[in-house]
């Protein structure tokens, strides 16, 4: 699907309460109780529709990329926080019992334990949950405890909040609005069971072992899996990301993305790229040829597979490479005749990964080439030096920066921005740059 038509539907469901509204036919109400209805209901159907940005759908995920599903996640919990807040405050008419002349609810509000005390649940739990969110990196226990907090948080403010809407909610009340809240709360509660109960079932009929841990470079290990089954793996496209388990039961939450490394043309083995930088990663030394690992996936967008560029530059910083060295491998196992150019930027020459391979790839396939970057070079370096700046680009390809080309980008969130800015400066459109964060804020 077209992202633009993913992103149309968004909108069009969102405001689809505030149509519905209004075409319910009920009387106006005081400005202010019109305003806190319209803003309780966006928020409602905003949160109800994050369970399906994040439920890993790859027809999501696919099409508009991993990072920039996550940063639409992020962006619109945030909204959804705001408008959530300021929901009760803005109403005008009392809480009061229905007055008898009133049949279309229009001068007080709806009372009722159930319907008060639902809402007041979800409003009080929306607070720390956004802020745990935000805050997740500095919080002192470990990754899986956040997102077992953030799961279980979410469920219950969806469960809380969509009661309080159904059974009190003035414009809820009519069929077509109550049927949409119905349908959005069971999609909701559906792609929570597809990411922790369906993939986990698929996951046990397709075991994966681990054959080789192998230090690449400081603090870098690649790891390779094969299917426990007879015949090839997973079915991928280049540059894609998996969720890796390596170790635990499918249903245990610990897993982590880490995108492809190895070319999908030796589908029977599935290599990563991976940096110690925390609880999982840091154990990875430990790891033994013989454990059981499972995959989700593929998922993400950075692929080259349907671009018909004349040229492909991949600019990759640190452990970054981890993509776009799956891509340059699928190039050389494919024979892609175009000029691939990958600037690889590190900070010191011990962090950078498979540079025998990649140094042999830029000998073996003449349209091949290997620029390494140093941002603290040692005595004598002969690469270049300092950051992946226009210049270090342009004389990479050619002379110039070439807007004909496609750009594959990876690395830092820092890097990434620099680069793109310079490359849309440089006169590359927004279609020819691809880009994936492994970090989203
Ligand atoms: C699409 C994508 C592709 C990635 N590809 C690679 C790769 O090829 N190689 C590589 O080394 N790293 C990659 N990463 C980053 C990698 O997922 C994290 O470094 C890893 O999950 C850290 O796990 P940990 O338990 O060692 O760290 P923790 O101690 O749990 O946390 C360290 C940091 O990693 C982040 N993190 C931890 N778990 C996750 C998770 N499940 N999802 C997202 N962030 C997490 C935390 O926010 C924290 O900042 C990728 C991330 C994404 C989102």
């Amino acid at each position: 699907m077209n992202p633009f038509l993913l992103i149309a539907l968004y909108v069009a469901v969102t405001l689809a309460p505030l149509g519905l509204s209004l075409w319910s036919g009920n009387g106006p109400r005081s400005f202010g109780d019109e305003l806190a209805s319209g803003a309780g209901m966006t928020a409602l159907v905003i949160i109800l529709v994050e369970f399906v940005l994040s439920g890993r759908f790859r027809l999501i995920s696919r099409r508009i990329g991993s990072d920039v599903t996550m940063r639409m996640h992020q962006l619109f919990a945030r909204t959804a926080l705001v408008l959530a807040l300021l929901h009760p405050f803005l109403y005008q008419a009392p809480f009061a019992p229905a007055r008898p002349w009133d049949t279309a609810r229009a001068e007080t509000l709806f009372y009722r334990i159930d319907f008060l005390t639902t809402g007041t649940i979800a409003w009080v739990l929306l607070i720390p949950f956004v802020l745990l969110a935000v805050a997740r990196d500095g919080l002192p226990f470990r990754y899986e405890v956040w997102r077992a907090l953030h799961g279980g948080g979410a469920a219950a403010i969806a469960a809380a909040a969509g009661y309080h809407a159904l059974v009190g909610g003035r414009y809820s009340a009519d069929p077509v609005l109550g049927a949409f809240w119905l349908v959005l709360i069971a999609a909701a509660f559906v792609s929570l069971a597809v990411v922790y109960v369906v993939k986990p079932l698929a996951q046990l009929r397709h075991r994966y072992r681990v054959v080789a841990v192998t230090p690449v470079a400081e603090r870098t290990w690649e790891v390779d899996i094969v299917p426990e089954a007879q015949g090839a793996g997973m079915d991928f496209k280049a540059g894609q990301f998996a969720w890796l388990n390596i170790g635990h039961s499918p249903f245990s939450l610990r897993e982590n993305p880490f995108s492809i490394s190895s070319a999908p043309a030796n589908r029977r083995r599935i290599s990563f790229l991976i940096k110690e930088v925390g609880d999982f990663t840091r154990t990875l030394g430990a790891v033994r040829p013989g454990t059981i690992a499972y995959l989700d996936g593929p998922h993400g967008h950075l692929t080259i597979a349907a671009r018909k560029e004349p040229g492909v530059v991949l600019i990759a910083g640190g452990v970054g490479l981890a993509p776009l060295m799956a891509i340059a491998r699928q190039a050389r196992a494919s024979g892609d005749p175009r000029p691939f150019v990958l600037l690889y930027g590190n900070r010191s020459e011990r962090q950078i990964a498979c540079r025998g391979e990649l140094d042999a790839m830029a000998r073996d396939m003449a349209s091949f080439t290997v620029v390494h970057v140093l941002s603290e070079p040692p005595p004598g370096w002969q690469g270049a030096r300092g950051l992946v700046t226009r210049e270090v680009i342009a004389d990479a390809c050619g002379g110039t920066i070439r807007p004909d080309w496609l750009h594959v980008l990876c690395g830092p969130a820092a890097m990434i921005t620099g680069v793109e800015r310079t490359l849309r400066a440089g006169g590359v459109p927004a279609r020819a740059v691809l880009c994936e964060r492994f970090t989203y804020d």
